[in-house]
């Protein structure tokens, strides 16, 4: 039975990061699911994230400037912009040059499971505000 409930929490958790393209924190994700399960707390949210997480089934992409850890579930190769003004966490297809990347003292690496990069700066919207 409390394994089911699990399976289930779990499962609502997933949705809502997959049906998101926003990255959303684990806050906007609790809120989320508490319209489908009013009885879910925010430690098992953050449980269940982490879970995920570990899994490698979603990813958590910390902000460099601090703030709330974001949550992505898209499982195809891509890097994210982050807009400092407004922190919009938008995803972007990785550069092509970045498939024949040659890294130095490769000796060091068995085996890569992910390239994250990470552009930072300010977004079109933001940069259109400012100039008005
Ligand atoms: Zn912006
Ligand atoms: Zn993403």
């Amino acid at each position: 039975m409390k394994k089911t409930r699990n399976t289930r929490q779990r499962g609502v958790i997933l949705d809502i990061v997959r049906a998101s393209c926003e990255h959303p924190t684990a806050e906007t994700i609790y809120r989320e699911a508490r319209r489908v399960l009013p009885n879910i707390s925010l430690g098992t949210v953050y449980r269940n994230l982490n879970f995920l997480r570990d899994q490698g089934t979603l990813r958590e992409i910390r902000p460099s400037e601090g703030g709330s850890s974001r949550f992505d579930g898209m499982d195809t190769p891509h890097a994210h912009f982050h807009c400092l003004r407004c922190s919009a966490l938008v995803d972007i297809p990785l550069p092509p040059a970045l498939e024949s990347l040659r890294f130095e003292e490769e000796e060091k690496i068995s085996a890569v499971s992910l390239v994250d990069l990470h552009v930072i700066g300010s977004c079109s919207g933001c940069e259109a505000a400012a100039a008005n």
